[in-house]
């Protein structure tokens, strides 16, 4: 046992990791779990260091947020900078800079009738705000019974109970928490792929949920065109047009679900862009401040805005203590302005082109059930689900951080890596997922 006692000696790599065991919840895991678990020392532009020296080039982006790399000087310096001045105060009553700085660019980038914004202190947050904000929206209307939700299965949106309910219902474990969970509608998920001809059939299972439950729901919300978590599927960009004119026919909002695709991962800066559509409300997280720490925000348009406020209550409830923390938003708004500036577009193309080329002879596989690439996404689709407990040293041996969950192993580099880390990636996938 350690003494619980200031300024305990450092421990080595094994004491923390002994440590960790005992006493730390990691992801979806089981306290009991025997998985690998790596100690990091520290991380730099797509190389993150483990605590016995070896370097590996990371696929992963830390779960979609690390756009520029790790350690990123000009990401370092907002913060920095920040910390000198004002690293917290309150957002009830008071403002300042950061917030109304970011505020600014973030209604700039984003589709045009997106004119307010919310920050959160995480995705599943500004999901939850989201969804609250819609039965705000009709309730302040005069049309209180427009309170349900529909979505698509395969669908992720966080792991808070509301953001739960429009998960996908088997991956999503909605029997655990059956009797718990609201109980929201799920058309059938798309299946015309991205590069695949429209096939107007597509639309019809969220078409009928519509026509028949319309006077009881709210909003649709989904993620647009690539579904994350809940499957790394990319659908075809009219099946999120074809959702729009619904939502406009049947008096539906849109919630756009876009804590992982924003910020250029499609190939777009925001996916709903493949389809030319603005939501009614937009959530944004994960790579909002680079990867630097943990921000989300919600956009939503004018009318929905007002359309609450001049309603009863009269205000919208929520109010998160760490709301438009001063230090997240200072290295978000670097962190756009970063990727402004950058050739963000060239670069996601060129990751695209060498994940597709280095991914393509997975194809060949008999293990492999599919290979898809969009923007800065690559996924390997395997046709039984990988064990963790040798995939992951396998990678790691290899020099590579993948992370793979269940049949999928997808990878979604930093836009800095450079075509000879896409190849060492791609190529360790290979091996790996050859066996
Ligand atoms: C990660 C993610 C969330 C949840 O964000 P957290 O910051 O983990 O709470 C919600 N929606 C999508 C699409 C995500 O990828």
């Amino acid at each position: 046992m350690f003494r619980k006692q200031a300024g305990a000696t450092v421990m080595t790599a094994d004491e923390l990791l002994a440590y960790d065991r005992q006493h730390i919840w990691h992801p979806y895991s089981s306290i009991n779990s025997s998985l690998p678990l790596y100690p990091v020392e520290s991380a730099d532009g797509v190389r993150i260091r483990l605590a016995d020296g070896r370097e590996l080039i990371d696929g992963m982006a830390s779960w979609w947020s690390v756009i520029h790399g790790y350690n990123h000087p000009v990401l370092t310096a907002a913060l920095q900078k920040q910390a000198a001045r004002l690293s917290h105060v309150m957002f009830g009553g008071l403002t300042h800079e950061p917030a109304v700085e970011l505020a600014r660019l973030l209604v700039e980038i984003t589709p045009d009738p997106l004119d307010l914004v919310f920050f959160a202190d995480s995705g599943s947050v500004a999901v939850e705000v989201a969804m609250k904000m819609a039965i705000q929206y009709f309730h302040a209307a005069g049309k209180p019974d427009k309170k349900r939700f529909l979505t698509i299965r395969s669908g992720y949106h966080g792991d808070v109970f509301h953001c739960m309910s429009v998960c996908d219902p088997v991956n999503g474990m909605h029997q655990l928490f059956k009797g718990i969970l609201p109980e929201y509608l799920f058309a059938d998920r798309p299946d015309c792929g991205f590069y695949d001809d429209w096939d107007e059939a597509d639309i019809s299972s969220l078409e009928r949920l519509i026509v028949e439950n319309h006077g009881s729901l709210c909003a649709v919300i989904l993620e647009p065109v690539v579904q994350g978590a809940g499957g790394m599927r990319f659908y075809h960009p009219r099946y999120l047009k074809r959702v729009r004119q619904l939502c406009d026919q049947y008096d539906l909002l849109l919630i756009a679900d876009e804590i992982a695709t924003g910020f250029g991962r499609s190939g777009r800066l925001f996916a709903c862009e493949h389809a030319g559509i603005a939501p009614d409300l937009l959530c944004l997280g994960k790579a909002l401040t680079g990867g630097c720490m943990t921000l989300a925000a919600v956009l939503a348009t004018r009318k929905v805005g007002e359309t609450i406020s001049d309603g009863e209550p009269g205000v919208f409830m929520h109010g998160p203590t760490f709301m438009a923390n001063p230090l997240a938003c200072a290295v978000a708004s670097a962190s756009v302005k970063l990727l402004l500036d950058s050739n963000w577009e060239q670069r996601v193309g060129d990751i695209e082109s060498g994940l597709r080329q280095g991914l393509a002879p997975c194809s060949t596989l008999d293990c492999v059930a599919d290979v898809r690439v969009l923007g800065g996404i690559g996924v390997v689709e395997m046709k039984e689900a990988v064990d963790m407990e040798t995939i992951q040293p396998a990678f790691v041996d290899r020099g590579v951080w993948v992370r793979p969950f269940g049949r999928l192993v997808y990878v979604m580099p930093s836009y800095c890596m450079s075509p000879e880390e896409i190849s060492i990636l791609t190529t360790a996938i290979f091996e790996v997922v050859a066996g």
